[in-house]
């Protein structure tokens, strides 16, 4: 499970991890915080590579 780190996402952008995304798991409304749908990852692990502020990550 991806954990999406609040202190870490600015909040301010839209999330170029969406993009990313091969699954479409990641949405966001507005510039909230991105979500994860658990449903739809296959835990590829892209978006933790690729957000530059390093705010997805494997939630422990
Ligand atoms: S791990 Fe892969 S499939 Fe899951 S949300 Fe990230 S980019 Fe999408």
């Amino acid at each position: 499970m991806l954990k999406v780190e609040k202190k870490r996402c600015p909040q301010n952008h839209r999330c170029p991890a969406i993009k990313v995304c091969p699954a479409g798991a990641i949405t966001q409304k507005g510039f909230d915080l991105p979500r994860v749908d658990e449903e739809k990852c296959i835990g590829c692990l892209k978006c933790t590579a690729f957000c530059p502020m390093g705010a997805i990550s494997e939630g422990k």
